[in-house]
């Protein structure tokens, strides 16, 4: 732990301030669809205004807010900016222990839609802005606080939207946003994983033909059932072992820190013909699902459309493919994988793809943050991860700005944080939150105020 004076500032004070915030902000539900998240950046505005904190709201369309707010280093190009998403996924609250727009405290925990994904960093990322203007730390680069919308359900009114049409408010060097930042453990050792890449996406339609025929009298040329057959073999059959040097590093990362059986079955992992036995035996816990979908481009069936009528075969069947590609895949080369699984007639319309993120991991940020980490808590490792899943760090790039996913948390190993995303009872410890937030603002502090104290 930081001692409770760093920097002049009285954490007990500033964690009880992060804290009634958090709460408040959970209170407002923005739920995406519709997104909504022009209440949220209006109470972040009035938080920001109050400390005399510049800062603009930017909607991309009606309700559709993002805010901004720039601390002038004199170093714009240099910036740091700390972005999240004000959106979060829609809850069923009759399967909640506690209401989740209520932001309410139980068990030393603070519950809501939002609490791990993502507005724990929201809070941080402000109470971060905030502490360094009241300190008035001499900064070397422009610090930015950005609150988004849209992450959730696209990104087309937010960082999609902004790149496009507002590229000046993201001007910087570096960007830091979710997806690595929370304790996971191997063994009983807590390990951090600072994202520097992630797959892209590609949905998909994948349409089979047939004859159309009277219901009564079944033939062999049927839409439904040749659909039916090309998604279990899609559903059953992996796509081929491909391992990329990002993964590599990643796993090289994660074995240098794990036991010797890991690190054993992390190797045979990485060997295509041990891969699938060392993944099924070999003690990998539940990193297992994730290890195994960053060794290949995955395709998960999330949609069927066919027939209109009890008793006609229709001629035509469709299923929407969530499809993942590693950094570095072409998708015609994707499609061709789909292809020779699927071993029928398919039309394949290109619904989206959004490109994956590949970059260098190592950065002067990078270890700034790397070295906070391991003093924050001492004992734990740290490593260069990879993500599986889709962050607004694909829009940032195409801007180049190199973006970590690095939402700091600390998580007790017990504690059911990846059942819990976009789940029911979403919460975070209180005690965790406040250590992200010193961890998030030294490693801000030390990259840019280095001169501080
Ligand atoms: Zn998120």
């Amino acid at each position: 732990m930081l001692a409770s004076t760093l920097h002049g500032a009285d954490w007990s004070a500033l964690g009880a301030e992060a804290l009634g915030h958090l709460q408040n902000l959970l209170r407002i539900d923005t739920s995406n669809p519709p997104g909504n998240e022009a209440p949220a950046a209006a109470y972040l505005e009035r938080v920001l205004r109050a400390e005399g904190i510049p800062c603009e709201i930017i909607e991309s369309a009606p309700g559709r807010a993002n805010l901004f707010a720039r601390l002038d280093g004199g170093n714009p190009r240099g910036g740091l900016i700390l972005s999240s998403h004000l959106d979060v996924v829609p809850a069923e609250p009759e399967l909640w222990k506690h209401p989740p727009f209520g932001g309410e405290v139980h068990d030393g925990c603070i519950w809501g839609r939002g609490a791990i994904d993502m507005k724990h960093f929201t809070i941080n990322s402000l109470m971060t802005v905030i502490l360094l203007k009241r300190l008035r730390l001499p900064l070397v680069r422009d610090v930015v606080f950005a609150a988004i919308a849209d992450e959730e359900a696209g990104m087309d009114f937010g960082s999609a939207w902004l790149v496009d049409n507002r590229p000046d408010l993201l001007q910087g060097e570096y960007c830091l946003t979710e997806g690595g930042g929370a304790t996971g453990y191997v063994g009983n050792r807590p390990l951090y994983t600072i994202q520097a890449a992630a797959k892209g996406v590609a949905w998909l339609r994948v349409s089979t033909t047939g004859a159309p025929g009277h219901g009564s009298m079944p033939h062999a040329d049927n839409a439904v059932v040749r659909l039916g057959r090309v998604l279990a073999r899609l559903g059953t059959r992996p796509l081929p072992f491909d391992l990329r040097p990002s993964v590599r590093t990643y796993l090289a990362g994660l074995a240098g820190v794990s036991g010797w059986r890991q690190r054993l079955a992390l190797h045979l992992a990485t060997v295509p013909f041990s891969s699938e036995i060392a993944l099924r035996h070999g003690a990998l816990g539940e990193r297992v699902r994730a290890l195994r979908a960053l060794l290949r481009n995955t395709v998960s069936p999330t949609g069927l459309t066919a027939g209109h009528k009890e008793n006609v075969i229709p001629s035509r069947a469709s299923a929407i493919l969530d499809g993942r590609l590693l950094p570095g895949t072409p998708v015609e080369e994707f499609l061709r994988q789909i292809r020779a699984i699927a071993r029928e007639e398919l039309d394949i319309e290109i619904l989206r793809t959004i490109p994956a993120v590949v970059q260098e991991f190592e950065s002067p940020l990078y270890d700034v943050i790397a070295q906070v980490v391991k003093e924050q808590h001492p004992g734990c490792a740290v490593v260069p991860g990879v993500l599986t899943g889709l962050t607004d760090a694909a829009q940032f790039q195409r801007l180049g700005l190199r973006t970590y996913g690095f939402a700091p948390l600390k998580i007790p190993p017990d504690f059911p944080y990846n059942r819990l995303f976009h789940g029911h009872d979403e919460r975070i410890p209180v005690e965790g939150f406040l250590w992200g937030l010193q961890t998030l603002f030294e490693a801000v502090r030390r990259f840019c105020a280095p001169s501080a104290p």
